[in-house]
């Protein structure tokens, strides 16, 4: 029994106070093509034509997201949801710069309205990883300034409409902003009395965990909005240790935690995947929300997982997973009111 008498192998410290602040994470991400196949010892010709990585959409891996690829395999999920390949330019028919007409709910710039009772501010173009498949990749964020000095304008817009009762952060992805930014945005919004909840979408906790900051859990949790944290995260590789700390220390706050993920051909298009996502963030305290049908955005049809596939799929998830951990399966339609469910039947 002398086993039981030694200390650990591993230490029990929090692998996060040990690694990179998000900042220089930030400032050391993979940009460069050569680099990423390098580094998980691939070559060129085990992997489709690679794309030009200095384009409007360029390369961009976060390094904690890349150690999660495994090394030498063409096919690894994760390396599919970020290699910028040359097909990418091709047009396919259905296929748009702007599928959800985003451009036109546009009341102030930054701020879409689409939906009754909530409203989206962009509030950075930035994200730290860029995701093939993003469905606001050819958004024109630029005329859509989302900079600090613009926020006032959605501010005011948000004042003068008192059926919003909540605002959701997005972008790119909202956590980019500094957490002095965000703190003197939140502080702004809790002056608008209509107002009940927060909302925040971002990638961040899963790519860069870093992310999730003293300063940041304290301008997230201390104010009188209620706060929801929809992460994505699309496949269980993504979550790590380090994630795995970091989603349970964001849990066991007074946010809700909630999940998004894309169904992706050659990502998670299985029930097993699906399934084991599901059941992994319900172990860090995150509870899912939507599985997304992908948006037809130029440049993303490779992800396209054909409608009769994807309804068996989602037949098939229902029946391994307790209700609770089964993601409302929706699209997004230009002119709707809300998400579309779809319809199993
Ligand atoms: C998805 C989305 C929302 C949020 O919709 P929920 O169903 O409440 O999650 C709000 N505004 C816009 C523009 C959206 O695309
Ligand atoms: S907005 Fe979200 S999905 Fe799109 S590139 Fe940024 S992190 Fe990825």
């Amino acid at each position: 029994m002398d086993d039981m008498t030694k200390p650990p192998m591993i230490p029990r410290t929090d692998p996060i106070w040990q690694s990179k602040s998000w900042q220089q994470e930030l400032a050391d991400l993979i940009r460069d093509p050569q680099e990423l196949l390098q580094l998980l010892g691939l070559e060129a010709h085990q992997l489709p034509e690679l794309g030009n990585a200095k384009g409007v959409f360029p390369l961009k891996v976060p390094r904690p997201y890349a150690a999660r690829i495994n090394r030498a395999d063409p096919t690894d999920p994760l390396l599919a949801q970020i290699l910028c390949t040359a097909a990418e330019n091709d047009c396919h028919p259905g296929f748009s710069d702007d599928p959800l007409a985003e451009q036109s709910a546009n009341p102030v710039p930054g701020l879409i309205h689409k939906y009754r009772g909530r409203v989206l501010l962009i509030v950075t173009s930035n994200c730290a990883i860029h995701c093939r498949y993003c469905f606001r990749r050819h958004f024109p964020y630029r005329q859509n300034n989302p900079r600090f000095s613009h926020w006032q304008k959605a501010i005011d817009y948000i004042h003068s409409d008192n059926t919003i009762e909540e605002i959701i952060l997005s972008g790119g992805d909202p956590m980019m902003a500094s957490d002095r930014q965000l703190e003197k945005l939140v502080a702004k919004l809790v002056l608008i009395p209509h107002l009940k909840r927060l909302r925040i979408h971002t990638r961040l906790p899963v790519v860069i965990p870093q992310r999730i900051t003293q300063q940041c859990l304290n301008w997230l949790t201390d104010h009188r909005l209620q706060t929801i944290m929809v992460i994505h995260c699309n496949h269980p590789q993504e979550i790590d240790q380090s994630v795995h700390c970091m989603l349970n220390k964001l849990a066991q706050t007074n946010l809700t935690l909630l999940n998004q993920t894309v169904l992706l051909k050659g990502v998670n298009n299985n029930v097993h995947t699906l399934a084991a996502l599901s059941e992994d963030l319900f172990q860090c305290g995150v509870l899912p929300y939507y599985l997304h049908q992908l948006d037809p955005v130029n440049g993303a049809a490779r992800f396209h997982v054909p409608n009769t596939e994807s309804i068996a799929l989602y037949q098939d998830l229902l029946a391994a997973l307790p209700g609770y951990l089964v993601p409302r399966f929706v699209k997004e339609e230009a002119s709707a009111t809300s998400k579309t469910p779809i319809s199993i039947m």
